[in-house]
């Protein structure tokens, strides 16, 4: 069957469409014809990826899911959550947004943070909701070369090094988005969604 995923980044398709198989075709929004942005008002990484999800099963009837990440920084009171790829302003910046996060850090202790990733998967009018955190700290400063986004500065729990350093293998298996993916992939497993 196809699977919409309410996304246009393909590596994301890519990596999900590696994780199911064959049995599920994933299909994104440019390969369904919804070139429409669809505008996430949302307060919630969860109302988000719902609204994603619903905006595709509404308009296009097809089962579709939708996922939503941001930074979760606890000395900001959660911040910069849903706005964390226009942390620091519409140009979405990835070196903006980590320079006025540890601006924003500087002389806080407490720099516990957490990546949380949301699914919402809309399948016969029925919704679901998958989960997955990467625990971790925000570093004094930026290292390494690799990831995207906030990799440079975050360190993941139990670890000594930011994720930019570490190698795509060693993220991926314990990223939020492989876990709240991963989850995806059980579901649909289990439910003969295939
Ligand atoms: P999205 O919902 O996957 O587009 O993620 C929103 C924003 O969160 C991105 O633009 C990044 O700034 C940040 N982000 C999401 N996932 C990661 C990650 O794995 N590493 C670093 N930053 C991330």
């Amino acid at each position: 069957m196809n699977l919409i995923f309410a996304t246009n980044n393909i590596n994301k398709a890519k990596e999900i469409q590696h994780l199911v198989g064959d049995s599920v075709t994933i299909k994104t929004l440019i390969e369904i014809g919804c070139l429409e942005e669809i505008v996430e008002n949302g307060k919630t990484l969860t109302e988000n990826a719902s609204i994603k999800s619903n905006y595709v099963f509404n308009n296009f009837n097809m089962n579709c899911f939708a996922d939503d990440t941001g930074l979760l920084v606890e000395s900001l009171n959660g911040e910069p959550g849903i706005y964390s790829a226009r942390y620091a302003g519409e140009q979405k910046d990835a070196g903006d947004n980590m320079d006025l996060l540890l601006k924003n850090l500087s002389n806080i202790k407490n720099r516990r943070a957490s990546f949380m990733t949301v699914i919402s998967l809309k399948i016969n009018d029925k919704e679901y909701f998958f989960e997955g955190e990467l625990k971790g700290e925000i570093a004094l400063e930026k290292s390494g070369n690799g990831g995207f986004g906030y990799d440079p500065i975050f360190i993941p729990e139990g670890y000594t090094k930011s994720l930019a350093e570490l190698s795509l293998d060693e993220k991926n298996k314990i990223s939020h988005r492989a876990k709240a993916f991963n989850k995806l992939k059980d579901f649909l497993v289990q439910n003969n969604i295939n």
